[in-house]
């Protein structure tokens, strides 16, 4: 099998491969043009979400039979186009997970005692005790899931140990693990101190969180985004905290990531940020490549 590695990835990953076998090209800067070029010449790729894999370059893809996406989303890829050409997608779901959960744990804090914040203070050369010494714990506070599957419940768990009431809105989960509270989304909102979107992005979930919503929740509630942009109306966002009704909002995603890039949130005090980093750990890189590497072992021997 001949694979073509377009995006970067864990040098363990390449080494089983070759190990195994496989007959591993690594061009991980590759132009969309060059890939078009090259794309002919082989059985499988595997690409993050840099390159995109659309219907031109499908068709273009005469010997194709595996696109392996290391990472959750598979939007940059024609999934049901690439199938009815007999090519199989897969992708590392659980890889990131983890890395996801902390992360979110990590807003909690970060908004509950604002460190962002507090840290460029400090950085400014500022000793400002008073201002920043009205933080709030969260252990006893109630957080609010929308979306309870893999990172949802990684959180839940986290959360529950950190001494939080958890609720969690999932119309498509029955179960929960102890501790954890499934109900109605209207019945969420309102009792939430924290809420945190872990829904993909789809028709359904688009604005899932929007100004109805925001009307429901308690005062001085904070948000969390470390799903998907788009899943949260970032405009009702803006509104609600220069009104005074959301306290705080941490986002990983951002409805527009290219250009806007959430700066008219990040402009408010109380919003803080970061640029899609959700997966960005060494551990889940690693664990991406080792299911990159399954999957193309497997494969290969198939
Ligand atoms: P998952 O599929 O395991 O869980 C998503 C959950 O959302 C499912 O349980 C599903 O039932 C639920 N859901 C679907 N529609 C819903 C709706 N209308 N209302 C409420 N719940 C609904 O996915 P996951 O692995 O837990 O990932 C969750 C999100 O995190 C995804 O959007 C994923 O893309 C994102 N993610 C972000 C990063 C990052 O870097 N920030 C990294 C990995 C994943």
């Amino acid at each position: 099998m001949r694979l073509l590695v377009c995006d970067p990835t864990a040098p363990s990953a390449i080494a089983a491969m070759r190990e195994a076998g496989i007959e591993v090209d690594v061009r991980d800067d590759i132009s969309p043009e060059e890939l078009e070029a090259v794309i002919a010449d082989y059985d499988a790729i595997v690409v993050r979400s840099r390159t995109k894999v659309r219907q031109p370059l499908i068709d273009k893809a005469v010997n194709l039979k595996l696109i392996i996406r290391g990472g959750v989303g598979l939007d940059n890829i024609d999934v049901e186009y690439a199938r009815s050409k007999g090519i199989a997608v897969r992708n590392t779901p659980t890889a990131s997970s983890n890395s996801v959960a902390e992360l979110t744990v990590g807003y909690l804090l970060a908004l509950a005692r604002q460190l962002p914040q507090v840290t460029a203070s400090m950085k400014a050369g500022k000793w400002e005790k008073k201002a920043f010494s009205k933080g709030s714990e969260i252990a006893g506070k109630t957080l609010g899931l929308i979306g309870y599957g893999r990172i949802g419940r990684l959180v839940a768990r986290k959360a529950t140990a950190l001494g939080m009431r958890v609720l969690a809105y999932d119309p498509y989960v029955t179960e929960a693990e102890e501790g954890v509270t499934l109900l109605p989304l209207d019945e969420l909102l309102p009792q939430a101190d924290y809420i945190s979107l872990h829904v993909p992005h789809t028709p359904e979930t688009h604005y899932i969180v929007n100004a109805d919503s925001f009307a429901r929740m308690k005062d001085g509630v904070r948000i969390i985004n470390c799903g998907r942009g788009g899943t949260l109306d970032e405009t009702a966002l803006y509104e609600n905290i220069v009104g005074g009704k959301v306290a705080g909002a941490a986002l990983d995603v951002f409805e527009d990531e290219k250009k806007d890039r959430g700066q008219r949130l990040l402009s408010l005090p109380q919003v803080i940020g970061s640029p899609h980093i959700g997966a960005g750990t060494v551990e889940a890189k690693a664990r991406v490549g080792e299911e990159v590497a399954r999957i193309a072992i497997e494969f290969a021997a198939a």
